[in-house]
C-alpha cells in the first residue's frame, strides 16, 4: 500500500507546464464532459476540456486524444473515465454481493480484471469503488457498496484500490481509481437517493470516513465528491470536507472530481445563487474538476478576472489533475493499443474468475434438514420463477459493457449439471413484476409432479442502483402470489434462489420454504455459480455484510448499535426486535465448531497488542471455507460504544474433520476510539472479545487495558 505521490522531477515538470498555460487552458483541465459531440471536439481543440466520460471505443478515444495532443496549443492529453463498477465486459457480482466473500484478495483480483479490460478500450480512470457505508436497504445504491460495516468496508476499499491501480506495469498502462461519494451519500434520509444527510461529527469520522481514508492510504489518486447536503453544507461545496479533512489533514495529493453536475446543483440546494456563484463555491471548497455541469468553463474566467487572488486555487487544482495525468503516463503515451482488445475481453481466465467470484458471493440463508446440496441423480426437477431463465437481470445495476448474451442462467446451468435421466420442467409462473395469465396454475401443476422445486425469484437489475429506492422490500407481489400458491398446493420441497440488489424483507420465505440461497445479481456466471452450490461442487462460504430486517419498520437495523440506557426494554410492541438474518451470518454444508478461545494476556498496556487464538473444527464431511470473525466491545468509555464492533476476520479453508488454530492480533489501532479532538486514542478499561461465525454467536472472553 502506497499513498499517491509523485517524484520531485514530475512536480517540476508540472510547474513548468503550469507556467506555460493560459487561464482558459487551466480551466479546461478542470472541465469534464459526459459526451463528445462537435461542440466538445472543438473545445478539446481549444484546450478547454481536460477529461471525458461516457465515451467508448478505442478508436474514438484515440481520435479524441489525437485532437487534444496534436491540435490543441498546449497538447495535454485527455483523461477518459467510466463507471466500471463490477467489471467491464466480464461482469462480476455486484459489489454488495462480492462483499459477502469477505475476501480482499478476491475483490482485488476482480478489480484487476475490470481494469485490464477497461484499459484496452482507453479507459484510464475508473469511478469506483463506491465506499459509502449504508445501513438503509431502501437506498438503491446499497448494491454498489460493501454494506453496513466500517471495518469490512475499509478492508475491501483498500483491496479494490490496489486492484484497479496496481496492474503489472511491464504489461499494462496505469489506471486511476476514484473512491466515491465523499461523503455520507449512503446516509440519505429515508433511503431516498440524493437526500439530505445530517449526522454527528463523531458518526461521520468514526463510521463514514474511514473507508475513504483507507482508500487514500492504499494509493487512490482521485476521489469523487457527493451529491448530498452534509450537515447543512452540500458535499460538493464543503470546504471542511474537501479541503480541511481530505487535502490538509489527510494530505491527499490527487484531485477531487464532482459528481455529475453536483457543483451546479449547489443552486437547487439553496447554497448558491446561480452558475457563477456555484462555480466559485465549488472552487473554494476544493472541487478540482467539474463533472459535466459546465459551470467551471462558463464562469471561472470571470471569477478570476474579478478576483485574481483566486488564481492560486486554480493553479492548485490544475497541479493536482496534471499529477494524475503524469502518474498515469498519459504524457508518454496517451493512446490505447487498438490491437489489444480481443484477447482480454471475456477471456477464459476472466470467465473463470467471474465464476469463482460469483460462488464466493453466495450466502446460504436457510437449509432445513440439509436438503442442499441436491443429489445429481434426482429424477424430477421443477424450475419456476421469472429470474430462472433471465439473461439480463443477473448482470445487476451498472453493468457497464456487459452483454446479456454472455450470461449463463440458472436454467441453462441446471440443464448442463444434470443428466438426461432427470426430467427438468420449467414454468416461469409470472414476470418479475407482472402476472402471466394461468402462470400460477401451470407452475402449481408442474410442481405437484416433482421431487424438488427450484424457485428463482427476486428483483430486476433496475430495482436497485442510482435513484432506484424502494419503500417495500419484499418480493414483488406477483412473485409472492406465485410462491404462496406453490406452497399452498404442493408438498414438494422448495429451494428458493434470490437474485436481488439489496437485503430483502422475506420473513414468509424464511418460515415456509426449505432452503434459501441468497445469490444477488452475480454477473455473467450466475447460473454456473448457483448450480455449483446447489449440487455441492462448491460449499457455500459467503456471509452477509449487511443485516436483513424482518420488516421495513425496523430500518435502520445494524449489528453495531449502542446499548442505550434501557437495553432490556422491548424495542417494538408488534415485532421481534432481532433481525431476520444478522450481519456476518451465512451457512455452510459443514458445521464449524469453535473452541479454546485464548488471549495472550489478560491485561495489556495502552500501546500493547493482544493476540487472540481460537480453534475451529470442520465437523462436516465436505471441504469448505469458514469466515472467522472477531468482535470487541469497549465496556465503559468517555464516548458510548457499540455493543459489538468487528475488528478482524479471516477466511480459512478446512478439510473434513480438520481443526485449525486461528490467530488474530488486536493492535492499538483496533482498540482505540476517537478522543475529544477526534484523534485515535486507547482508553483504559475492560473489553470483551468474541470470535465466532457471525455477529450474534461466538466465544467470549474479557481483558483489560491498564
Ligand atoms: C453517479 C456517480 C457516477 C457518475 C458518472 C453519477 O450520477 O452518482 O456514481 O460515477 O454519475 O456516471
Amino acid at each position: 500500500m502506497k499513498k499517491f505521490v509523485l517524484s520531485q522531477e514530475y512536480e517540476k515538470k508540472i510547474e513548468t507546464l503550469l507556467n506555460e498555460m493560459t487561464l482558459e487552458e487551466k480551466i479546461g483541465q478542470m472541465t469534464q464532459f459526459g459526451r463528445c459531440k462537435e461542440k466538445e471536439i472543438q473545445l478539446i481543440r481549444e484546450g478547454r476540456i481536460g477529461s471525458l466520460l461516457n465515451v467508448s471505443g478505442a478508436e474514438k478515444i484515440n481520435e479524441f486524444q489525437r485532437i487534444a495532443v496534436e491540435e490543441s496549443r498546449i497538447g495535454i492529453p485527455l483523461l477518459i473515465g467510466d463507471d466500471v463498477i463490477h467489471g467491464y465486459k466480464t461482469i462480476f457480482p455486484i459489489p454488495l454481493a462480492e462483499a459477502c466473500s469477505w475476501d480482499p484478495e478476491l475483490v482485488q483480483s476482480t478489480a484487476e480484471v475490470a481494469a485490464k479490460e477497461a484499459i484496452t478500450e482507453g479507459i484510464r480512470w475508473i469511478f469506483a469503488p463506491m465506499v459509502d457505508i449504508c445501513r438503509d436497504p431502501r437506498w438503491g445504491r446499497i448494491a454498489e457498496g460493501s454494506g453496513e460495516d466500517t471495518y469490512l468496508g475499509s478492508r475491501l476499499a483498500e483491496a479494490r484500490i490496489i486492484g484497479f491501480q496496481s496492474l503489472d506495469e511491464s504489461k499494462y498502462p496505469r489506471t486511476a481509481a476514484c473512491p466515491k461519494h465523499f461523503a455520507a451519500y449512503g446516509w440519505a434520509e429515508g433511503g431516498r437517493d440524493y437526500n439530505t444527510t445530517d449526522l454527528s461529527e463523531r458518526v461521520l469520522r468514526e463510521t463514514i470516513l474511514p473507508p475513504f481514508k483507507s482508500a487514500i492510504e492504499a494509493g487512490a489518486s482521485t476521489i469523487m465528491s457527493a451529491f448530498n447536503d452534509l450537515n447543512g453544507i452540500p458535499a460538493s461545496g464543503n470546504y471542511y470536507l474537501l479541503t480541511q479533512i481530505l487535502k490538509k489533514d489527510w494530505q491527499f495529493n490527487g484531485f477531487v472530481v464532482s459528481d455529475w453536475k453536483s457543483v451546479e446543483e449547489l443552486i437547487p440546494h439553496g447554497f448558491a445563487n446561480d452558475g457563477k456563484d456555484a462555480a466559485e463555491k465549488g472552487l473554494k471548497a476544493g472541487v478540482d474538476m467539474d463533472m459535466h455541469s459546465g459551470v467551471y468553463i462558463e464562469n471561472l474566467k470571470n471569477i478570476i478576472n474579478e478576483n485574481p487572488e483566486l488564481l492560486k486555487l486554480i493553479n492548485e487544482s490544475v497541479r493536482r489533475i496534471l499529477r494524475v495525468k503524469y502518474w498515469l503516463g498519459l504524457f508518454d503515451n496517451p493512446y490505447v493499443d487498438e490491437s489489444m482488445s480481443k484477447e482480454v475481453f471475456l477471456s477464459n481466465v476472466h470467465i473463470s474468475k467471474a465464476r469463482e467470484a460469483a460462488r464466493k458471493s453466495i450466502v446460504l440463508l436457510k437449509n432445513k434438514d440439509n436438503i442442499l446440496p441436491l443429489d445429481k441423480n434426482i429424477k424430477r426437477v421443477t424450475v419456476i420463477g421469472p429470474l430462472a431463465d433471465d439473461k439480463v437481470n443477473p448482470l445487476g445495476c451498472w453493468a457497464c459493457k456487459g452483454n446479456p448474451k454472455t450470461v449463463v442462467t440458472v436454467l441453462d446451468a441446471i440443464k448442463s449439471s444434470l443428466s438426461l435421466n432427470t426430467k427438468i420442467t420449467f414454468v416461469k409462473g409470472c414476470e418479475i413484476n407482472k402476472e402471466i395469465p394461468n402462470g400460477v396454475k401451470e407452475a402449481i401443476k408442474a410442481s405437484q409432479n416433482s421431487d424438488i422445486i427450484i424457485a428463482v425469484l427476486g428483483e430486476s437489475a433496475a430495482m436497485s442502483g442510482e435513484n432506484h429506492n424502494r419503500a417495500y422490500l419484499g418480493l414483488p407481489k406477483p412473485q409472492q402470489d406465485l410462491i404462496h400458491a406453490i406452497k399452498a398446493n404442493t408438498t414438494t420441497p422448495i429451494v428458493t434462489i434470490l437474485m436481488n440488489g439489496r437485503p430483502l424483507v422475506i420473513p414468509w420465505l424464511a418460515e415456509n420454504v426449505e432452503a434459501i440461497v441468497e445469490a444477488w445479481h452475480l454477473g455473467i456466471q450466475s447460473g454456473n455459480a448457483i448450480c455449483d452450490v446447489l449440487f455441492g461442487n462448491y460449499n457455500p462460504s459467503g456471509k452477509l455484510p449487511v443485516t436483513f430486517p424482518r420488516a421495513e419498520g425496523q430500518i435502520p437495523i445494524y449489528y453495531n448499535h449502542k446499548n442505550t440506557g434501557r437495553p432490556n426494554f422491548k424495542k417494538y410492541i408488534d415485532i421481534e426486535e432481532t433481525p431476520l438474518y444478522p450481519f456476518g451470518y451465512g451457512l455452510s454444508y459443514n458445521i464449524y465448531k469453535y473452541s479454546n478461545l485464548k488471549l495472550s494476556k489478560k491485561i495489556i498496556k495502552p500501546n500493547e497488542s493482544l493476540k487472540v487464538w481460537v480453534d475451529v473444527t470442520n465437523t462436516g464431511n465436505m471441504p469448505g471455507e469458514e469466515i472467522v470473525q472477531l468482535y470487541i466491545r469497549d465496556l465503559v468509555s468517555n464516548y458510548t460504544r457499540p455493543i459489538k464492533e468487528l475488528k478482524g476476520f479471516t477466511k480459512v479453508s478446512f478439510q473434513p474433520g480438520e481443526t485449525k488454530t486461528i490467530q488474530f492480533t488486536l493492535t492499538a489501532k483496533e482498540l482505540s476510539i476517537l478522543d475529544k479532538n477526534y484523534n485515535l486514542a486507547v482508553e483504559p478499561g475492560e473489553f470483551y472479545v468474541w470470535v465466532g461465525p457471525n455477529s450474534q454467536e461466538g466465544l467470549k472472553q474479557n481483558f483489560f487495558i491498564k
